[in-house]
């Protein structure tokens, strides 16, 4: 019965169990016993899980340029918002602008930030993945550091979900480090300073910028007042309290909000592309469903999650030293195929000339004029 209810006022609770998290704790009579029993578990059964190191083998090539890529985590951000795929909407007005691969069909690892993050980054893939083996198991940002090649990950969403623990980490969701704080930080704010960090490394560089992108469902607070291209928008996080035009009207403002902060990332990569085979790599950790089917939000068990949910943004863009090794007609011409969140390690890889055993070339969504 409550199943049923539930389901049936799917618009408010969807909205609600999320904005106010605890109660999901406080309704449930047995949490309490179950709660104890974990706390006495962790404190005095559980043995620390041992890291299983991977990639240990990997180098990188030597005597080339210097490769500086920014990999953007986007936040919910579902591909059929962006005008790039088709969206009568204009959403990505600075991107359209830009010398940039769009890829139209691009499905995530699963419909949650939590396990996507680290699926996205881990080498199970979609069809193996343990949220267990993945946390006991190094990532590619782990293979790129045993590679030598620097890596730095700023966080403006919750946090890297266990996937940048062993490498230098930046809170962005704060005022101390992030300089464009308003109700919230900005994305936007993640690039401060960043030049600063370029200068400061020798080598290789790999920088991951998670973003707070389309974080439902207060997508009205994601954005500066600027952005808000698309009214009336819904000013609350009820999302039962708005129609489904003012949701999909702030959604969208949101997803041209970071049009401009990817564009300024791309500025970022120009400034640097003397020195640097420059790349960018943008892809949503999963999409969102707006009401459709009478959906909201996202996390919908895989096998019966809407495309809403699943089919996500994605695009890519090279400096000019990155497209003489970069095989770019290629790629424009599969850039429609179907790839996925499996794709992203060994793209990552390949794109950053690592070496190892692991690197899976079929897999990376890059070809290169020579290997
Ligand atoms: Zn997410």
């Amino acid at each position: 019965m409550i199943a049923v209810m539930l389901f049936a006022f799917n618009r408010f609770y969807t909205s609600f169990f999320r904005e106010n998290k605890p109660l999901r704790y406080y309704t449930n009579p047995t949490y309490c016993l179950y709660s104890v029993g974990s706390y006495m578990y962790n404190s005095f059964y559980k043995k620390e899980a041992t890291l299983k190191q991977i990639g240990l083998d990997a180098t990188k090539e030597e005597g080339a340029t210097r490769k500086l890529t920014i990999v953007v985590v986007g936040e919910a951000a579902r591909a059929n918002r962006f005008s790039l795929n088709g969206y009568e909407r204009q959403t990505n007005p600075l991107l359209q602008k830009e010398d940039i691969i769009n890829f139209s069909n691009v499905y995530s690892c699963v419909t949650s930030t939590a396990i996507s993050v680290p699926c996205m980054f881990s080498n199970l893939g979609r069809q193996n993945y343990s949220g267990k083996e993945a946390k006991s198991t190094e990532n590619v940002i782990d293979v790129l550091k045993h590679s030598g090649v620097n890596v730095l990950w700023r966080d403006n969403n919750s946090d890297s979900k266990g996937v940048a623990l062993r490498v230098e980490y930046q809170d962005y969701k704060i005022s101390q480090n992030n300089t464009l704080c308003e109700d919230e930080c900005r994305d936007e704010g993640m690039l401060v300073g960043l030049q600063k960090y370029v200068d400061a490394q020798k080598g290789d560089i790999v920088i991951v910028l998670h973003q707070m992108g389309n974080h439902g469902p207060a997508y009205y607070k994601r954005y500066p007042k600027a952005f808000e291209k698309f009214t009336p928008v819904c000013q609350t996080n009820q999302v039962e309290k708005c129609s489904a035009e003012e949701i999909g009207n702030a959604y969208d403002n949101a997803i041209l909000y970071t049009d401009y902060f990817l564009s300024k990332t791309i500025a970022f990569l120009k400034q640097n592309d003397q020195n640097f085979q420059t790349s960018m790599i943008y892809m949503a950790d999963h999409g969102e469903s707006l009401g459709e089917k009478g959906l909201y939000l996202h996390g919908i068990p895989y096998f019966m999650a809407p495309e809403e949910q699943t089919h996500i943004g994605a695009l890519m863009w090279f400096g000019s030293q990155s497209k003489e090794r970069i095989d770019i007609a290629s790629l424009e011409q599969r850039s429609s195929q179907e790839y996925s969140h499996d794709n992203l390690f060994h793209t990552i890889l390949g794109v950053m000339g690592v070496k190892t055993a692991l690197y899976d070339r079929t897999k990376d969504i890059l070809t290169y004029k020579h290997q």
